[in-house]
């Protein structure tokens, strides 16, 4: 396809273009975004600080964007699919190992896989792009048609209680009732990925707090009240109390291992925030003697499987349903693809901002 506008950036060096690209491509379904998500990845691409990111093959740039909800502009017949369906486009696509073949390229073990708008394949942030079915999540649902943006982030947040569910099978992690009633869980972070893990750990039933080390703006503590969150800011009073699971979106060593040396028995901690350059902190002994002595879990995890966006729009369905208005106070600015200043600005009451391409 040609002249085609995109948003594009050099990888891994950074920079953010918008402009008209040529890129060859073809497939059976031709996609238009609606909307698509920036997050800390696409910053990091914008500003040269993400060293994994890499053009595709035969291409000096690439088109940026792995967050989007699309409309389908046109399908060849035999796709299942017709003009107008909404469908959210799988970021990472598979290599030829194990998991990828078994279409768990997000579980991928030789890092042999690409991910749009990341690493090798170009995104979402064009006005139009070819893909194949396997690779679509239909969204049904017409009233997530500006939401479902959130199902890309969303669908991390429901891989990671999937791996919460089967670490935690070592021992009795419910409460006495069956429940997670009376268990706590701390999200470290408030931005769009912080907030969704909250909002599924409070789903869960977990006690739920959502922390940083700053006040947050009202529009955020407005969220707070209507998904039964508790905001905390850290830097101001000490938490006394044990977590039963700790989520940490910062990627920040010493903010992680400040919570870990909260974290009670049988206790998981999951890594979800990366930030290569945030600056070390020490491991001590006694922490090691915690993480043994109260047989405490800590994991990883990225990305998710199809089945996990699949999940994803069910849960914005039912929050969607719920509290439209709170769920969609998520996305804070629909912007223009032309603002490119987007990728570096910091902006406090940013939580999700999006562009809007139709
Ligand atoms: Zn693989």
């Amino acid at each position: 396809m040609t002249g085609v506008n995109a948003i594009t950036t050099k990888a891994p060096s950074g920079g953010v273009e918008y402009r008209k690209v040529d890129i060859e491509e073809s497939g059976p379904l031709e996609l238009s975004p609606i909307y698509t998500g920036i997050c800390g990845t696409d910053k990091g691409m914008a500003t040269g600080r993400l060293d994994f990111a890499y053009n595709p093959d035969g291409q000096d740039f690439i088109v940026m964007g792995h967050e989007s909800i699309c409309t389908v502009k046109s399908a060849d017949s035999g796709t299942g699919f017709h003009p107008g369906d909404l469908v959210v486009p799988v970021v990472r696509r598979p290599g030829g190992c194990i998991n990828c073949l078994a279409g768990r390229q997000d579980n991928c073990s030789d890092g042999d896989k690409h991910e749009a708008g990341i690493t090798g394949k170009n995104g979402f942030m064009r006005e139009t792009f070819y893909d194949v079915p396997e690779y679509l999540v239909r969204i049904k649902d017409s009233a997530l048609r500006e939401v479902g943006v959130l199902t890309e982030p969303l669908k991390n947040v429901v891989k990671v209680f999937e791996v919460v569910e089967t670490v935690s099978r070592r021992s009795i992690y419910t409460s006495r009732d069956s429940t997670y009633s009376g268990k706590k869980a701390y999200v470290v972070g408030t931005g769009a990925e912080g907030f969704l893990f909250a909002m599924m750990a409070s789903e869960y039933g977990f006690d739920t707090r959502i922390l940083n080390r700053h006040p947050v703006e009202e529009n955020r503590l407005k969220i707070c009240d209507a998904f039964g969150l508790t905001f905390t800011d850290y830097s101001t009073g000490s938490i006394d109390e044990s977590v039963d699971l700790l989520i940490d979106t910062s990627g920040d060593p010493g903010t992680f291992l400040n919570f870990m040396r909260k974290m009670n028995y049988n206790s998981i901690g999951i890594m979800f925030g990366t930030n290569g350059k945030a600056p070390a902190a020490e491991l001590t002994g006694s922490d090691i003697d915690r993480i043994v002595e109260r047989n405490i879990t800590l994991a990883g995890s990225v990305d998710a499987a199809k089945i996990h966006y699949e999940k994803a729009v069910s849960y914005l369905s039912r929050w969607n349903s719920v509290n439209a208005s709170a769920l969609a106070s998520l996305i804070t600015s629909k912007r223009d693809p032309s603002e490119t200043s987007l990728f570096t600005e910091r902006d406090p009451n940013s939580i999700k901002t999006v562009i809007k391409w139709t």
